[in-house]
């Protein structure tokens, strides 16, 4: 019999390739009708033998185009019409601003690299083979629709050849925007310098070139990378001079999962993650005694791997053997290096070869980067692979434009139900890095048509993406909402978990600035999208020189020492005390005394810097975060015993005092106790008094949904260690898995705040 179905399905189907690929499958089941976008996804129409749409609808979802996600999907019978073809109709949109989903970058797919290996394809060791299925995406797209017209191929005009794969509906190139061959597309050259270097295969020559331990700049999908052989130490430590970053860990790349255990310990959980089309770095552990330069990764026992993402990546890896060292090619916090002139200026005479190419790319993209604790994923960075895409919201929300805070910065842009987080964006610290951010938001707002109607920023003065939502909402006249950053923190979470009610939210991170105008970063809110109520925190602590107890733990070291003994602290047997002079030690206490310079901090941050200095592991750090680093890689699970701490009531709100902390851990240095185990125990104490906050929380307000964020939950071993508690105390936890804990979450958390409020 036959008969009409109309199905309309909803979720991330636009702008994705689904209605070619509905168009060829309704071809094998000889089905006639149409399908066309719609405001929230996609509806069609099929006709056509009963048995034949059944087969259909049960089949339809089980090879979608990569980028698909469905939602829902509803079928309606409907009467026979008779309709002579299948059409791809023009959208009906009576909707003024369709929704607009631009698709990431995807890494090179097994069939690409199948051609770009055969000797007879016409694509043989060409770097710039894509399909449908893969290739770049958001990092050459200039405007939407996606149409090669508005994306930087449109330079190179399609060759005979490659027309008509495109046009056809048959080939896996029908309709791949970027499709390209040696003839008609574009190329890479090698320089030396200024000097173009005439050679045959260029990428053979690099990599012979890297094989023999020179440093190259190389030119990727979302920028420019520094690149050398990782295993060898003297091209390692040069690239750091070059970099000017002393400590900060490299990222390496190599050819496959095999190849990458031969120096780290890879579990098939990760393995996923490391071979997904979004090919994100993974930060795994290294094994004892591996060929790889320590300088990689200082005083760290993890690395981060990527595995090759475009044919490029490919034929630089390919047979190699190398592990390359893969840095993202900036220097000091700029943005990373993206034109072919700039690189030539910035970097042509620091490094030994450029490897370049002329496709454009227009939108800036760092690699991603995430770490695997206990089977879940933990982003650090959301951004090639995974940016614009949208998170799904659990209600619809107006459109609202949430600026970040200052470091890792992203945007995000709200309307109907998603949220579009953008890619990273930096730490707005100096004129290039606003510049580029500014740059980033101008370009977002026009592809997506994104009209705001609600600015949404830090409650932080000072920040460069509050002066610059000052500015916007000036302008356009639009209300701006200024939004404390630990409830952001939770907010944000809560979205990705669509949570509308009351929660307890942890906020556990560096800093944010607080109601009372000191700095945040150990809290305990009870909080839902529209309102938070901070009803507990850690100690207040001074931090003797702002920004510089920052990067100098030893100074909060010595901050809570001196609250704790006072003046005689300075005749104390501790290692902390003695590497500094007297002259130091009598300027801190002038200013703690005199709370020159010295705000007030709660960050659970500043408290594992001090730690890692109390136990002298690190004074000084080189990027925020690091001691804390250290401290967990010291880590072991067999040990569970914690510190005693106490929990004081002040006007009504709960402070955790961690003296007794401290006095035990001098007292168990004195005894010489091995640092592992107060490394340990320190993790522990911060889960239990976690716990013990919590239960607190629970008892009085009733709460049993917990909600954990901020920078310092990107520490595994304190992660697990908290669930673990938690789940016996039957607590239901919610953690970010889509977005970083981090503060790249802050601009989701304060658009959501700016819908719940107004
Ligand atoms: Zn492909
Ligand atoms: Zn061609
Ligand atoms: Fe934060």
């Amino acid at each position: 019999m036959k008969i009409r179905n109309r199905i309309t399905i909803h979720g991330i189907v636009q702008g994705v390739g689904f209605r070619p690929y509905i168009h060829k499958l309704v071809q094998k089941y000889h089905l006639a009708g149409w399908v066309c976008n719609s405001n929230q996804g996609v509806e069609m129409e099929i006709e056509g033998e009963e048995n034949n749409i059944n087969f259909f609808l049960e089949n339809f979802k089980d090879n979608l185009p990569p980028l698909a996600i469905i939602e829902d999907i509803k079928v309606k019978k409907l009467p026979w019409l008779g309709y002579a073809n299948f059409k791809i109709k023009e959208s009906n949109n009576n909707h003024e601003h369709p929704i607009i989903l631009m698709p990431p970058d995807v890494s090179v797919c097994e069939d690409c690299l199948r051609e770009l290996n055969n000797p007879a394809d016409r694509r043989y060791r060409y770097p710039f083979i894509n399909c449908t299925n893969c290739g770049p995406r958001f990092t050459i797209i200039e405007d939407m629709p996606y149409d090669r017209g508005k994306t930087t191929m449109k330079n190179f005009s399609m060759c005979p050849d490659c027309n008509a794969e495109y046009n056809d509906i048959n080939n896996r190139r029908y309709h791949a925007q970027p499709n390209a061959c040696p003839v008609c597309g574009p190329e890479v050259c090698l320089y030396e310098g200024n000097k173009k270097i005439v050679t045959k295969d260029p990428i053979e020559e690099a990599q012979n070139r890297l094989i023999k331990g020179q440093i190259g700049a190389i030119k990727g999908l979302g920028g420019f990378h520094l690149a050398c052989d990782a295993s060898n130490c003297s091209a390692v430590l040069r690239l750091r001079e070059i970099k000017q970053r002393d400590e900060k860990p490299f990222a390496v790349m190599v050819e496959n999962s095999d190849r990458v255990r031969t120096f780290c310990h890879l579990s098939e959980y990760a393995r996923e993650y490391l071979e997904s089309k979004e090919k994100p770095i993974v930060i795994l552990k290294k094994q004892k005694d591996n060929y790889l330069s320590p300088e990689i990764a200082p005083g760290n026992d993890c690395i981060g791997v990527m595995l090759p993402y475009t044919p490029l990546h490919f034929l630089l890896l390919q047979k190699s053997g190398l592990v390359l060292v893969m840095t993202s090619a900036n220097f000091s916090d700029e943005p990373i290096i993206i034109q072919n002139e700039e690189a030539f200026q910035k970097l042509a005479h620091r490094v030994d070869f450029l490897l370049i190419h002329n496709r454009a790319i227009y939108n800036r993209c760092d690699d991603s980067v995430l770490k695997i604790s206990y089977n879940r994923p933990i982003f650090i960075r959301r951004s090639r692979g995974y940016a614009p895409f949208p998170i799904v919201l659990s209600k619809n929300s107006k459109q609202i434009l949430g600026v970040g805070p200052e470091q890792k910065n992203t945007v995000c842009f709200t309307r109907d139900h998603y949220a579009f987080p953008s890619q990273h964006l930096g730490d707005l610290k100096n004129k290039d890095s606003f510049e580029a951010y500014q740059e980033a938001v101008n370009r977002l707002s026009r592809v997506f048509q994104f009209n705001p109607e609600i600015i949404a920023c830090d409650l932080h003065p000072d920040y460069l993406s509050t002066s610059y939502a000052e500015q916007v909402a000036q302008k356009k006249g639009l209300p701006l909402l200024r939004i404390q950053h630990h409830h952001a923190h939770i907010a944000s979470c809560m979205a990705e978990n669509h949570l509308t009610e009351k929660v307890i939210g942890i906020a556990f991170d560096g800093s944010g600035l607080g109601k009372d105008n000191h700095i945040w970063g150990g809290e305990f809110l009870v909080a839902n999208l529209k309102d938070y109520c901070r009803v507990g925190h850690l100690q207040y602590q001074a931090m003797p020189g702002g920004e510089q107890a920052i990067s100098q733990p030893w100074r909060m070291a010595y901050s809570y020492l001196y609250s704790i003994f006072g003046e005689k602290i300075a005749n104390s047997n501790l290692e902390l005390i003695k590497r500094r002079t007297s002259k130091e030690l009598y300027l801190l206490n002038q200013m703690l005394d005199k709370r020159i310079n010295s705000p007030f901090t709660s960050s659970c941050g500043r408290l594992f810097d001090a730690i890692a200095a109390l136990i002298n592991l690190k004074d000084e750090v080189n990027f925020e975060g690091q001691a804390a680093v250290e401290l967990e890689a010291m880590c072991q699970s067999k040990y569970r015993d914690h510190y005693s701490y106490s929990i004081e009531e002040e006007a009504s709100n709960w402070i955790v005092n961690t003296e007794a902390m401290f006095l035990q851990i001098i007292h168990e240095m004195e005894k010489h106790e091995n640092m592992e185990k107060i490394a340990t125990k320190f993790h522990n104490t911060i889960a239990d008094l976690t716990l013990s906050m919590c239960v607190k929380m629970r008892n009085k307000y009733n709460i049993n949904l917990v909600v954990l964020s901020g920078g310092v939950f990107q520490n595994s071993f304190l992660l697990n260690r908290i669930i673990g508690k938690l789940k016996e105390e039957d607590f239901k936890i919610y953690i970010h898995q889509k977005m970083p804990p981090n503060d790249a979450c802050i601009s989701l958390g304060q658009a959501v705040i700016a819908n719940a409020k107004t």
